[in-house]
């Protein structure tokens, strides 16, 4: 997979996951241009699978991002559910990118939260 193939289709799988609902106030989400236009990041991106370096993990904990509702409920959104083979493929071009950049785990990770975001909400 190319950097753009993991923005595609983690992009799809986000889409995917609308419409929902905040658990804490019961605004509705309908899309998630919707989600990302009216919640606000927090935090990092925690992937575990990628803090611990398992770029084989076959239960995966998946990436988990953070955004926090207009009532003050912090919501977030995972890569839960990805069929196993696409998520080796990205832990693949992880760890590829991770050691020819020579950045930070945690870098790599935020810039594609940075480009998924911008990628749907250009949509
Ligand atoms: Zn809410």
């Amino acid at each position: 997979m190319t950097e753009d193939d993991i923005v595609a289709t983690v992009g799809k799988h986000m889409a995917a996951q609308f419409p929902r609902k905040c658990p804490n106030c019961g605004r509705t989400y309908a899309t998630v241009q919707d989600y990302l236009r009216i919640t606000t990041p927090v935090g990092q991106v925690i992937s575990d699978d990628v803090t611990e370096g398992n770029w084989r993990p076959t239960k995966p904990l998946g990436a988990l991002a953070f955004s926090n509702c207009p009532c003050g409920d912090t919501l977030a959104m995972s890569t839960n559910g990805l069929p196993l083979a696409t998520t080796w493929a990205i832990m693949d071009w992880l760890r590829r990118t991770i050691a020819e950049r020579g950045v930070e785990p945690q870098a790599v990770v935020e810039e594609l939260r940075t480009r998924i975001r911008a990628e749907l909400l250009a949509n």
